[in-house]
């Protein structure tokens, strides 16, 4: 019989470690990195990682895939980018406990937030649990490619307490307060990683409604934070729009020192927060140096809504000859899309945002025209655009108008032409900021929202683009070094510092009694491709997918899941019950 079940030969090692890379061997038995170096024992298999770097699989702490890992196993996009462990439930947003009659709530919850189509939900999900442990229970029955955590949502435990009184500005009692305490204790003791709120006006529900927790107290977050403490563990995740007014950093901090428990917030670029980055950073660092432990989710690119004539959004929305087909089948848009006729008209007519949420106007006015904003994708793009390759540069260039300009690119490939416009981090036209950002130990690496957003954003490749971009194409500099990101250090916050916020220390790094989460990757080749429209959700719902190219394999647990980008059929993903520490190898001899 084999020594091991698994060897990887001669492979370039970056271990999470953020040490340098070395040239070595991995053997893996019974799921588990069983030694690191030159080893001379023999495997059931072997795959020659010769020119090749080998990763820690990665781990992305911010994702949606509340119900798609109720029913895919394969859990694309993010599984094709080298996650091999995600976090579900942020934001609020997710579908546990759920009472029997609010099953259609969530749901709309869901969509609104999270853009995430409903009737693929009410088709997807079986929804055979009630409480947040009969969820988790759900979960783990389902096989799947990669291993899932999550948090217990604030909207569905509000929802679930407060039943018929949950409406915008409902104030909890006391009583309530406690009952929302009790269920997540229940909820983080039966394995949750944490508990996630959203308190921001972007996130609303299919209805127009504010999230509910978006007006929570001071004192209800607290509460909970501290029922959080009673179950010993867990992480507080909230998405919050950091208005002045609400001194968020004040009970973050508070919260924080009083449980003992980390504490962590999406921070943006935002025309939607009233706080600049910098402010938000700095308000977070003046708690931390008074014993709190807030650390900050950052993007790594411009988060941005891709826009395309079948995406949930494009710049011609609110244009009445749009709208009048807006119900219509892809082949009678195109169609109409593709009449010079049709295209003159829509093209002399004013937006109509009669019925339009007005706090979004500012948002509605950068899709309709803020050419300057707005990039062409084309197969090479590059996330961080100049500005001479704005649609306002290109089309003057062109010698057309920039919004006929934007209306034929759409046109392109058959229709399936895409324009990226980041409505986030991306307001210097650069990401400069985010160099020192990296550099910093109370950052991690977040926000790509997999599963979610599936008609507008596609930022799951964030692990990819952060090796393409950051470690190996960046061309710009802001300060006196290179502007770029070591491969070393890049990997230790995507693997490491990740899973050490959420306690899971049996992860990230490629040292024996580690899980064999591994990626081999062909580091010249890696590449992004071009985003497109999938309808493949339950009852053909849509999302947006992106695969990239230089994947060699992806490994779960010594399980060889991807090769090449292409899905083995393997499904040795697992559900994540609480913290997890390393396993304690016997010394090989
Ligand atoms: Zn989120």
């Amino acid at each position: 019989m084999a020594t091991y079940d698994l060897i990887i030969r001669e492979g370039t090692i970056v271990d999470g470690t953020g040490k340098e890379r070395f040239i070595g061997d991995i053997a893996v038995k019974d799921g588990l990195i069983a030694q690191v170096g030159a080893i001379t024992g023999d495997a059931t298999q072997e795959i020659n990682a010769s020119g090749m770097i080998v990763t820690p699989g990665f781990v992305d702490v911010h994702t949606h895939y509340d119900g798609q890992a109720t029913w895919d196993p394969e859990m694309a996009p993010s599984s094709w980018h080298g996650v091999t462990t995600v976090i579900m439930g942020n934001c609020g947003v997710g579908f546990a406990p759920a009472a029997p009659d609010r099953h259609e709530w969530l749901i709309g919850l869901m969509e609104g937030v999270e853009d995430i189509p409903g009737t693929a939900l009410a088709e997807g999900m079986k929804w055979n649990w009630e409480t947040f442990p009969e969820y988790l229970d759900a979960l783990e029955k389902l096989p799947r490619t990669v291993d899932v955590g999550t948090h217990v949502p604030h909207g569905a435990v509000r929802a679930y307490v407060l039943g018929d009184r949950e409406k915008p500005g409902a104030v909890p009692t006391d009583d309530d307060i406690a009952k929302m305490g009790d269920i997540v204790e229940e909820g983080v003791r039966a394995g949750a990683l944490g508990f996630s709120t959203s308190r921001t006006v972007i996130h609303k529900s299919i209805d127009g409604e504010l999230v509910p927790g978006t007006t929570a107290t001071a004192e209800e977050l607290i509460s909970i934070g501290k029922a959080m403490a009673r179950a010993g563990h867990g992480v507080f995740e909230m998405a919050s729009d950091l208005k002045r007014e609400w001194n968020e950093f004040d009970w973050m901090g508070k919260l924080s020192r009083d449980t003992g428990l980390p504490v962590t917030f999406a921070a943006l670029q935002s025309i939607a927060k009233e706080m600049p980055l910098d402010e938000q950073i700095a308000a977070m660092r003046a708690e931390n140096d008074n014993g709190a432990n807030i650390v900050a989710q950052i993007a790594l690119r411009g988060n941005g809504i891709v826009m395309a004539w079948q995406g949930t959004v494009h710049p011609f929305r609110f244009r009445p000859s749009w709208m009048a087909i807006s119900d219509l089948g892809w082949a009678e848009q195109k169609t109409k899309l593709l009449d010079p006729v049709f295209k003159d008209q829509l093209l002399a007519e004013e937006n109509d945002f009669t019925g339009a949420p007005q706090d979004l106007i500012h948002l509605f006015m950068a899709i309709v025209n803020g050419w300057s904003a707005q990039f062409e994708m084309d197969p090479d793009f590059d996330y961080e655009p100049p500005a001479e390759s704005s649609i306002q540069a290109r089309a003057e260039k062109a010698g057309v108008g920039p919004q006929e300009y934007a209306y034929d690119l759409l046109c392109r490939d058959d229709g399936k032409g895409f324009i990226y416009l980041p409505i986030l981090n991306y307001q210097d036209g650069n990401l400069d900021f985010l160099e020192a950002l990296q550099a910093s130990d109370d950052t991690v690496n977040s926000l790509s929202d997999g599963g979610a957003h599936c008609g507008t954003i596609c930022d799951a490749a964030s692990p990819t683009f952060m090796l393409q971009h950051w470690v190996r194409d960046r061309k710009r500099a802001a300060t006196r070094n290179s502007g770029k990101v070591s491969l070393e250090h890049a990997i230790k916050r995507q693997c490491r510092d990740t899973a050490q916020l959420y306690g899971l220390e049996d992860r990230g790094l490629i040292a024996p009694g580690y899980l064999a989460d591994l990626n081999i990757i062909d580091f010249d080749r890696l590449k992004l491709g071009k985003p497109w429209l999938a309808f493949d959700l339950p009852a053909g719902g849509k999302r947006l997918l992106q695969k990239a190219d230089g994947y060699v394999a992806t490994i779960k647990g010594g399980v060889v899941t991807f090769r090449e980008g292409e899905w083995t059929g393997a499904t040795p993903g697992n559900l994540i019950r609480g913290p997890q520490q390393v396993t304690m190898l016997e010394a090989a001899e």
